[in-house]
């Protein structure tokens, strides 16, 4: 088969399915305490109607699948969801981010469901910090859920951690020693002016070189190659079992290595992350049309897949306060396609 690729030779072969924007948590960097007024239920996709375009996709070359949110463990039986992802032919990864709240009494029917992997995110191993963090959070119960994912083999596990100066970025060293003896992956993933948590400010931002830089006191930091990781660059620590990983939107751009198509909770596609322009799936799948037009639909996605972000470079986030750069016009080509500013939790970060 043919892979898929945008306008700009990338090879299309990622999607990543947010498939609720409720959230357990109110992490600061990502909500606002109050949280954001949720979609009423029939407005976001079924299972089935994910399935559907999961089987699609896979039909024109996609090869991995992330499920996030909002938190995708607060969706009631989940665990239908992945196994009938993972029984779809050409689907050789499957995997999902959570928060790991709810982890410790699910990772096992993941498991046996078909799920191949778990990022579970944690920014702080200091409980009373970490309940500040996310406005209430149990740390005891997210670390039993990286316990039983452990357990029940859903391996690598892999920790996210968003250093905010300020706040946790005295603990970016203890995350990083975690790799020393265990062969998690921890991922250091920047700041990004994404949320509608209003803990933003340029001040509050640490770049990928200087975590680097921080980790590399430990010991050196010497490059490690994982295939098809997508933007994320990997290190391991100089007689590690695990890895790190940084993923820097803003310091250093990745957008040519962007393998990946986001699906929204109420099905919108969405080629980029950063950018507002989305193709309404969930109209189309509604209205009865065929395999051929969604697939139609999803090859426009990639077609319009931006070449970058839009979001500001490291150099200019300090000066006239930094927030999303001047809107980058995007071909709008069709009645489907629209534009609309979404929080990180309601695209699936
Ligand atoms: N609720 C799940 C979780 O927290 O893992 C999945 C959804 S969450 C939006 C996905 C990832 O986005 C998390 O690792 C979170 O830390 C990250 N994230 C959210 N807001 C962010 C921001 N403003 N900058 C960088 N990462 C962010
Ligand atoms: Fe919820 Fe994840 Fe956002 Fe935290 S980062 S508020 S857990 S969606």
């Amino acid at each position: 088969m043919i892979p898929l690729q945008d306008s700009f030779f990338r090879v299309i072969d990622y999607l990543r399915i947010s498939v609720t924007d409720r959230c357990n948590l109110r992490c600061v960097y990502c909500m606002p305490a109050e949280g954001v007024t949720p979609f009423h239920h029939d407005d976001i996709l079924s299972y089935e109607e994910i399935i559907r375009v999961v089987r699609i996709a896979a039909g024109l070359g996609v090869r991995k699948v992330r499920l996030t949110g909002g938190e995708p463990l607060t969706r009631k039986n989940i665990a239908f969801l992945v196994a009938g992802i993972k029984k779809i032919s050409g689907i050789e990864d499957l995997s999902l981010t959570t928060n790991g709240v709810l982890l410790a009494q699910q990772a096992a029917e993941l498991a046996d469901a078909g799920l191949d992997r778990v990022n579970i995110s944690i920014d702080s191993f200091r409980p009373e910090r970490f309940r500040e963090i996310t406005r209430g959070g149990d740390l005891g119960a997210v670390l039993r859920g990286l316990d039983a994912a452990r357990k029940a083999g859903l391996a690598p596990v892999k920790i996210n951690m968003v250093p905010v100066r300020g706040i946790n970025d005295d603990e970016i060293e203890d995350f990083a020693k975690m790799t020393i003896d265990s062969d998690c992956h921890v991922r250091f993933i920047e700041f990004m002016p994404a949320g509608t948590g209003s803990l933003w400010g340029p001040e509050k931002y640490i770049s990928a070189d200087e975590m680097k830089e921080k980790i590399q006191q430990i010991a050196p930091l010497l490059p490690v190659r994982i295939r098809k990781n997508g933007p994320s660059k990997y290190y391991r620590l100089e007689g590690a079992r695990g890895v790190i990983g940084f993923i820097s939107a803003l310091t250093h751009h990745f957008c040519n290595e962007c393998n990946r198509l986001r699906l929204t909770s109420e099905g919108k596609l969405r080629p980029c992350l950063f950018s507002e322009t989305e193709i309404d799936l969930r109209s189309s799948l509604r209205s009865g049309v065929s395999d051929e037009e969604i697939a139609r639909l999803l090859r426009l996605s990639i077609e319009i897949k931006p070449k970058e972000h839009n979001l500001p470079k490291e150099h200019n986030l300090n000066g006239q306060g930094a927030g999303i750069r001047e809107t980058v016009e995007y071909p709008v080509p069709g009645p489907q396609c629209g534009a609309e500013k979404r929080p990180m939790s309601r695209i699936g970060g």
